[in-house]
């Protein structure tokens, strides 16, 4: 065990770990050891006597959480380090969930519904209501869903307050009341909550329920969050609940890297902390310790144009460094082989392993290209933020058989499932079944299990009633089971006895076979939980545990070999906090990054540099800027100017690798975009078209900033002292 953690740290970092009384804010620049710190705060709080028991830490993503529970356990040992209660928002609270969501009427083995599920209630609630489907698109009607729910906006308050919705949102989409109040009546029904969920309702039981807030807030007597900037207003609030008797509360965090505005983040959060708390110690740290000078000076140099900002000092001790290189791209295709053999040169040339690399980009759509170019040199790869490994559909399909053994009144689990695989029950019968169920007011699971008395009432012959009650024979045949066997043994009987497997393996493609694999690999997961929750002091191998844990698993959690020597790609959005020595951020052009969709308010501009600065400063050693001025987008080619962004760095810490094409080198001062103009004739030979201003099909996945929800009434539900963005200080 590590005796001599404290030495590591410099001054105001010793401060900031030491300082274990009273609320501390850490509000610092990338790479200035705020992560480190909070880490090293944990050991010291054990290291001195506190329980882990007594001490919650909220990080950005699991796998964050389970590497600061690595570094802790080197300094106080395997044991303390197990029980301590750390990980996301949404993966701490649906545990406490579990326990007190009978208060508000939930089962304790509610489902979590992904953003598939919920959109599929959505789809069914706007199709009942006879909406225009143009008008509350799924995607739409689920942003805005989550947006109010993020704001407290709970469905009374919608309808009570109609000030709190701006004037455009409720004259457009004036159903949406109505289809908030029916989803939000389905979750309830189905037991489910969708991830939003999870923090509202802790919301509404720590206010509703003294009892359970003195609970917690006796427990967790130290509070510790990490990316604070990037906290919304439900998470502030839950946070503030629980802190709000021992104040042992310690944030830390960066405003200029706050970049999920459109999910709700909130920077009043970090304004209101110095309101809240007026005593608290305030640390800043001006170290960056993980880049070169020149990366560090450069992203200073840009974020440096955001007005919305606290002033601060970032330095680097580090070596200057090389300067950072520009790669002019003809086209997309060419900026993926300039990569791909740069990362090869280097890998070959300076010794760096693959998993020194990072591909940074905007947009996932941009992805192929790269991965083209890596299999081409066989350059082993990775892609983050896929489909998480239990999203596939056979794996989904499978776990729908549990999540209904578990929460009989699932709806979503059981129209998933019931015809499949395929026993003869259409969707005239299942309309049928939803109508009496819900006139009735009986969950279809119970329609089920009576199949014989309600059958004919609805109007079923009998041979549909024999299926639909071989169905549900089926079922609670396995729920017997789930009572005297494990997760393993009741999901391999499913499997088979379901003739899931069996339909599988009956299709011999490439694909299919990899369907039975991934299956087969669900069912190896289960074995490696059973044997996870027996290690655990207060472990849980119940189904009901194990299907929670992995509906918040995302595909960054599943890392497997953390060591394997893969190059990573990702979006800029899922880097934070992350670091590699070298960087390569790609696709630097004008509506792309800025984005098409965030470039026309200076706020929308200023989280755009925001995410140039988080993507900038994950580079340790080495950072590549590349675009192209040609790109293969939405079926076409389209020409490209380069990113603004580029032009924002000074060219003092820039190197062009192909200056022969470039039209003009402009300095800082004279600064306009003509450095990267390009005036060349492969650029003139395509026609100019400004993008429309719409999300293409293909960006689906792209959601439109939430601008609907009236920004003045946001700020005063968030800021309720009526802050407003021009009053944040800047130079503070
Ligand atoms: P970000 O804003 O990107 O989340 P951060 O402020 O959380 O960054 P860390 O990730 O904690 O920064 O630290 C950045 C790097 O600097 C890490 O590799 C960390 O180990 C190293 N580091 C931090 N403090 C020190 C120190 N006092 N001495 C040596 N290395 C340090
Ligand atoms: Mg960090």
């Amino acid at each position: 065990m590590e005796q001599n953690y404290l030495t590591g740290l410099n001054e105001p970092q010793y401060q900031a770990v030491t300082t274990t009384q009273g609320p501390l804010m850490v509000l610092a620049g990338a790479g200035s050891g705020k992560t480190r710190v909070l880490t090293m705060r944990i050991a010291h709080l054990i290291t001195q006597g506190i329980s882990p028991f007594h001490i919650l830490a909220l990080t950005f993503t699991n796998k964050a959480a389970r590497e600061m529970k690595d570094r802790i356990a080197r300094v106080v040992g395997e044991s303390d380090a197990k029980s301590l209660w750390m990980g996301t928002f949404h993966s701490v609270f649906a545990r406490i969930l579990r326990s007190e969501a009978h208060y508000i009427g939930f089962p304790s083995n509610f489902t979590i519904y992904d953003t598939q599920d919920s959109l599929n209630v959505l789809k069914k609630v706007v199709k009942e209501l006879s909406l225009d489907t143009d008008i509350y698109k799924p995607k739409k009607v689920m942003a805005r869903i989550s947006a109010y729910k993020n704001n407290l906006i709970t469905v009374r308050s919608y309808q009570q307050n109609p000030e709190l919705i701006e004037a455009d949102e409720r004259a457009n989409m004036k159903h949406m009341g109505q289809i908030y109040q029916r989803y939000v009546e389905q979750c309830f029904k189905n037991g489910a909550m969708d991830f939003d969920d999870l923090l509202l309702r802790t919301n509404e039981i720590l206010t509703r329920f003294p009892e359970v807030l003195a609970k917690y807030q006796d427990r967790f007597r130290y509070i510790l969050v990490d990316e604070y900037q990037d906290t919304n207003h439900s998470q502030y609030l839950i946070v503030k609940a629980l802190a709000s008797k021992f104040e042992n509360i310690c944030v830390v965090g960066d405003d200029a890297q706050s970049i999920y505005s459109f999910r709700g983040a909130n920077i009043y959060n970090i304004l209101n902390f110095k309101k809240d708390y007026p005593d608290a110690v305030t640390v800043s740290l001006e170290q960056n310790y993980r880049s070169t000078q020149n990366i560090v000076d450069a992203a200073n140099d840009v974020i440096a144009r955001n007005t919305q900002q606290f002033k601060k000092n970032v330095f680097s001790d580090n070596e200057i460094g090389e300067k950072i290189k520009v790669y002019r791209a003809l086209s997309d295709a060419d900026e993926a082989g300039f990569v791909a053999s740069n990362i090869w040169e280097l890998h070959h040339t300076k010794q760096h392993r693959f998993k020194d690399f990072a591909i940074l980009y905007r947009t996932n759509s941009q992805t192929r290209a790269f991965e083209d170019a890596l299999r081409k040199k066989n350059i082993p790869y990775r892609v983050y933020g896929g489909l998480s490994f239990y999203q596939r559909k056979e794996v989904k399909d499978l776990l729908a058989y549990l999540r209904l053994l578990v929460n009989p009144n699932d709806n979503e689990a059981l129209l998933r499932i019931v015809n499949y695989p395929a026993r003869g029950i259409g969707e005239t019968t299942l309309n049928k079944l939803i109508v009496a169920s819900d006139k009735e007011n009986i969950p279809l699971s119970s329609l089920l299990s009576s199949i014989g008395f309600y059958g004919k009432q609805i109007g079923l012959n009998s041979g549909t009633v024999a299926k639909l009650g071989d169905f549900w024979s089926l079922i609670s045949a396995f729920q017997v089971l789930l009572k005297e066997a494990d997760v393993y043994q009741v999901a391999m009987e499913v499997a088979q006895r379901s003739g899931l497997i069996k339909f599988l393996k009956d299709d011999q493609t490439p694909e299919g076979i990899s369907r039975v694999e991934n299956v087969q690999e669900l069912l190896n997961s289960m074995r490696g939980f059973i044997e996870e929750q027996q290690q655990l002091e207060d472990g849980d191998p119940s189904l009901s545990n194990f299907l929670g844990s992995i509906a918040l698993t995302t595909d960054q959690d599943q890392n497997k070999d953390p060591n394997a020597d893969q190059v990573s790609l990702m979006t800029i959005h899922l880097s934070k906090g992350l670091e590699f020595p070298v960087v390569h951020l790609v696709g630097l052009e004008e509506n792309l990054f800025p984005s098409f969709m965030s470039s026309s308010t200076r706020e929308e501009l200023e989280e755009e540099r925001r995410l140039f600065y988080v993507a900038l400063t994950r580079a340790e050693k080495q950072a590549f800027f590349s675009y192209a001025i040609s790109r293969f987008q939405w079926g076409k080619i389209t020409d490209a100017e380069p990113s603004r962004f580029l032009s924002e760095v000074r060219s003092d810490f820039i190197e062009l690798l192909n200056p022969a094409r470039e039209s003009r080198f402009v300095n800082h001062s004279g600064l306009s975009s003509s450095l990267f103009d390009d005036t060349s004739p492969s650029v003139r030979k395509f026609e100019k078209k400004p993008p429309k201003k719409t999300l293409p099909s293909s960006m689906g996945s792209l959601e439109p900033k939430s601008k609907n929800l009236k920004p003045v009434a946001t700020a005063r539900i968030i800021n309720p002292s009526g802050a407003s963005s021009e009053n944040i200080e800047v130079g503070d």
